[in-house]
């Protein structure tokens, strides 16, 4: 289950955490929006949940056609 997530435009990179500063990048979640499935990271430090505007469509759509 997902708390808040935290929509972010990113500027060069996206590996500190705004909220808490950690500096070692982020766990991945995924969360179905209709046919989307947005690619959210999380903080390991604090948990805090940031939406950079990914999905993972494609992904997911070659990984059924496999099956
Ligand atoms: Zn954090």
């Amino acid at each position: 289950m997902l708390g808040k997530v935290i929509k972010l435009e990113i500027q060069e990179t996206f590996r500190s955490c705004p909220t808490c500063g950690y500096r070692d990048g982020f766990h991945s979640s995924f969360q179905k929006e209709g046919a989307l499935m947005k690619w959210l990271l999380n903080c390991p430090s604090c948990h805090d949940t940031f939406d950079i505007g990914l999905t993972a469509n494609q992904q997911l759509e070659s990984i059924t056609k496999k099956g």
